[in-house]
This record gives C-alpha cells, sequence and structure tokens, in this order.
C-alpha cells in the first residue's frame, strides 16, 4: 500500500495533502471574491439627504469640528462637497 506524502504525489487515485490545500485555497479566494461587493458597498458614502446634510452649523457642531471632515470641501461618509460651516446627523465630534 501506498503512503500519501505531504510534497510529493504518489500517482494514485486519492488526493494528496498538496491536492486538499489547493482546494483550501481555492475556495478562499473564492469566498474573498463573493465577500468584495459587500466590502464595495459598505465603503459606499451616504447621501445628503440620507445624512439629512444641511449647509449650515447645527448649534456649535459643524462639519470643521467633525472627525469625518476632510478639508478643504470632502467628507469621509457623506458625499460631497461639503461646507467647512455645515453639518450632518452623522456628525462626529473629533
Ligand atoms: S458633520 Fe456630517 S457632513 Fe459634515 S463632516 Fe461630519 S459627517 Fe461629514
Amino acid at each position: 500500500m501506498r503512503k500519501h506524502s505531504a510534497d510529493r504525489a504518489c500517482g494514485c487515485s486519492q488526493p494528496g495533502r498538496r491536492q486538499f490545500l489547493m482546494r483550501g485555497a481555492t475556495a478562499l479566494t473564492a469566498l474573498a471574491i463573493a465577500a468584495f461587493p459587500r466590502y464595495a458597498a459598505a465603503q459606499q458614502k451616504a447621501s445628503k439627504e440620507q445624512a439629512g446634510y444641511q449647509p449650515r452649523p447645527k448649534d456649535s457642531q459643524s462639519c470643521a469640528s467633525c472627525t469625518n471632515f476632510m478639508p478643504p470641501r470632502d467628507c469621509k461618509v457623506v458625499e460631497g462637497p461639503v461646507a467647512p460651516n455645515g453639518w450632518s446627523r452623522l456628525y462626529k465630534p473629533k
């Protein structure tokens, strides 16, 4: 009876360790590809309407003091442009 080696194919019909690992790597790649659209969707920004954006501050809160603000007029989570004196419900203080 032949023994299966970790590094050499034995020539028999039973899958060896190498084939098992290759199938596992292929399955993981397929999973990563399948998961990518969800990741990309998670990276989409909210519209101004969804975020309740307004072009003026709310009380003492404004984009300029928000951790999501990217000067001069962008936001990490709301579609731009946004004004430094704007505000949305996604405001997060620095
Ligand atoms: S207040 Fe809203 S729109 Fe302004 S930077 Fe923060 S998250 Fe973006």
